[in-house]
């Protein structure tokens, strides 16, 4: 899951940057709505946590052009305690959830999960997978119901697993997802993370197959 902050405020942004990696998240920050434009136009992110006072170019006014452009990219924007109108026209212009100024970052944290999950398997609280089970609100797996101890990455790795299961999956496609800018990983890096994971979850019969020169796939489930 990668996350995009745009956020000015320097020691708001790197809190939110903090906790968000902290729960496993690829964290990518803009502090201007031009840059955080750009930034979208150009990735797919699986959230945007949007400050609507930014500079250069309004919050409001990149959560349009974002819409404009057909994104469904889930939007939770930040906005001034009092401001009852930016909430309103923010959710009027396709934001899906918002957080008034200040606010506890646990909070932010159990919010942006909410939104994440929505994408995922018609947001189940928990994705079953043959012997898999992956809890959404948790973020933890298990396997035959024994938990199973994984890093962040593999952990990131899972959920688009998850998400795209029985599908095709280019290790152009992890990396984009997996990586924040300026983190250079290889394809072989990647192999690595495959392979780890894949060593964990074969105990329980799921199967993450290569597809050689075009990616991986997670299997579906074998009936036991
Ligand atoms: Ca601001």
């Amino acid at each position: 899951m990668r996350i995009l902050v745009a956020e000015d405020d320097p020691s708001l942004a790197e809190g939110l940057v903090r906790s968000l990696r902290k729960s496993g998240y690829a964290v990518d920050h803009v502090a201007n709505g031009e840059a955080a434009d750009t930034a979208l136009e150009a990735n797919g992110f699986d959230l945007l946590i949007l400050d609507l006072g930014l500079p250069k170019r309004s919050g409001l006014e990149v959560l349009k052009r974002l819409r404009s452009r057909k994104s469904a990219t889930p939007v939770l924007i930040l906005t001034a305690r009092d401001s009852v109108n930016d909430r309103v026209t923010g959710l009027d212009a396709g934001a899906d959830d918002y957080l008034a100024k200040p606010f506890e970052l646990a909070e932010l944290v159990a919010r942006v999960r909410a939104l994440t999950r929505r994408g995922m398997a018609g947001g189940a609280a928990r994705i079953s997978h043959g012997a898999l089970a992956f809890d959404q609100v948790g973020r933890v797996a298990s396997l035959n119901g024994e938990p199973i101890d994984l890093s962040a990455r593999e952990l990131g790795l899972l959920e688009i697993f998850l998400q795209c299961a029985g599908r095709l999956i280019s290790k152009d496609q992890l990396v984009n997802h997996l990586c924040e800018w300026g983190e250079e990983v290889s394809g072989n890096a990647i192999e690595v993370y495959v392979h780890r994971l894949r060593k964990k979850l074969e105990p329980g019969g799921v199967r993450i197959a290569t597809v050689r020169g075009l990616g991986y796939s997670l299997t579906k489930p074998v009936s036991p």
